[in-house]
């Protein structure tokens, strides 16, 4: 498997920083932003899910997500250590965010993923503990899922976006279907439910094969969830006409099932619907056709330690300076409040003058 550290060394990806010295940070909080409290945005969204990019690699390269070649990856000094993710985390769930998602790049690929999800799973919220969760290709879990569970990891969310192997091939350009299969089996075999599979829904590439993908998930014990394909990916390649959306990724499903809406969706990302006959759900991420920013109470953090209150963001906030400087508990704690009193009340994808971010999705974590 290929390892976080023994990639190619590249330059930072271009983004908008913002660090201590920048006056936007330096600039005070807003009168009306509360110092203390839930982490509450302008519109009243309380956050609890924080998104932890652990590294911007991977071992795939889904056409949807990263370039082939030319990627400009992280610096390895960039790259936030176990410590540094830990001390942001701590203050995070003293601050009520009772989720963390690892994700990247591929989260396995960092050598020291058990001791993260272990330190992490200790943390504490005011209200309990709590919950660690993944997103990952696969690849490699089969021989380190028993180590993750026992250190703590409750939820996983596998990527999967075909099942046929020379799609698989074309798709992530490395013949490597065998290896995700075996984490799943992995998976499916531990105790870790829900057990979720997503499935970025492409226009000639596996629109014909959403069923087929239902039906491998319902065998795996998992649910199926189809995500629209977001302008995120690095290469700037996404176009609204190849997106399959999600009127007709229901329309595909309900050739083979009929599809009952499930109620209470809350702040989750997905709608699901439950597939007659079967006892199980399907989900769909409609983040383009169907929006759901109104209830969105995510907030992420890059593996160089940049927060971004939005996938969309132009704009992020540097914990660097404060991390690798003398910045107190209490400033790290401000800068995630400014982060998250700043956020928009919606991405704006569908606005004309939208501007994709610099970054991939493989580098803001998703
Ligand atoms: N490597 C892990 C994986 O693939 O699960 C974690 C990182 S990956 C960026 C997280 C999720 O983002 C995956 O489910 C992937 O399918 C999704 N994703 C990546 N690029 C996307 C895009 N342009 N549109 C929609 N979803 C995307
Ligand atoms: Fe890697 Fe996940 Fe991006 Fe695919 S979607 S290239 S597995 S980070």
């Amino acid at each position: 498997m290929d390892e976080v550290d023994s990639g190619r060394e590249g330059s930072a990806v271009t983004a908008v920083p913002i660090g201590l010295s920048d006056p936007r940070v330096r600039e005070p909080a807003p009168a009306d932003m509360p110092a203390h409290g839930p982490l509450v945005d302008r519109f009243g969204r309380v956050h609890r899910d924080l998104r932890v990019s652990l590294t911007d690699r991977c071992s795939l390269r889904c056409t949807y997500c990263m370039p082939e070649q030319g990627n400009e990856w992280l610096a390895k000094q960039s790259i936030l250590t176990l410590d540094e993710i830990e001390r942001v985390a701590r203050i995070a769930a003293a601050q009520g965010i009772s989720t963390f998602r690892l994700t990247g790049g591929e989260p396995l690929l960092r050598r020291d993923i058990v001791q993260i999800v272990e330190r992490l799973a200790a943390l504490e919220t005011p209200d309990g503990p709590v919950q660690i969760a993944m997103t990952t290709n696969a690849i490699g879990l089969d021989k380190v899922l028993p180590a993750l569970v026992d250190a703590g990891l409750g939820r996983l969310n596998i990527s999967i976006d075909t099942v046929d192997r020379e799609r698989f091939r074309d798709l992530t350009r490395r013949d490597r279907l065998h290896d995700v299969v075996a984490g799943i089996q992995a998976a499916a075999a531990s105790r870790l439910r829900p057990l979720k599979f997503n499935a970025v829904a492409m226009r000639g590439v596996n629109d014909d094969e959403l069923v087929e993908l239902v039906q491998f998930a319902l065998d795996n014990d998992a649910q199926m969830r189809f995500i629209e394909q977001m302008p995120l990916d690095a290469g700037h390649t996404w176009s609204r006409e190849s997106m399959v959306t999600r009127e007709e990724i229901l329309e595909r499903l309900s050739e083979r099932w009929d599809l009952e809406p499930v109620p209470g969706r809350g702040g989750a990302p997905a709608e699901s619907w439950r597939l007659a006959g079967t006892g199980s759900t399907v989900g769909v991420i409609a983040s383009v056709t169907a929006p759901f920013c109104g209830a969105c109470d995510r907030l992420r953090l890059t593996a160089d330690g940049q927060l971004r209150n939005c996938l969309f963001s132009n704009r992020e906030f540097d914990l660097v300076p404060l991390l690798r400087g003398s910045g107190t508990d209490d400033d790290l704690e401000q800068l995630l409040r400014g982060c998250i009193w700043r956020k928009l009340p919606g991405h704006a994808i569908n606005d004309p003058g939208f501007l994709q971010p610099d970054r991939g999705m493989n580098a803001i974590g998703g």
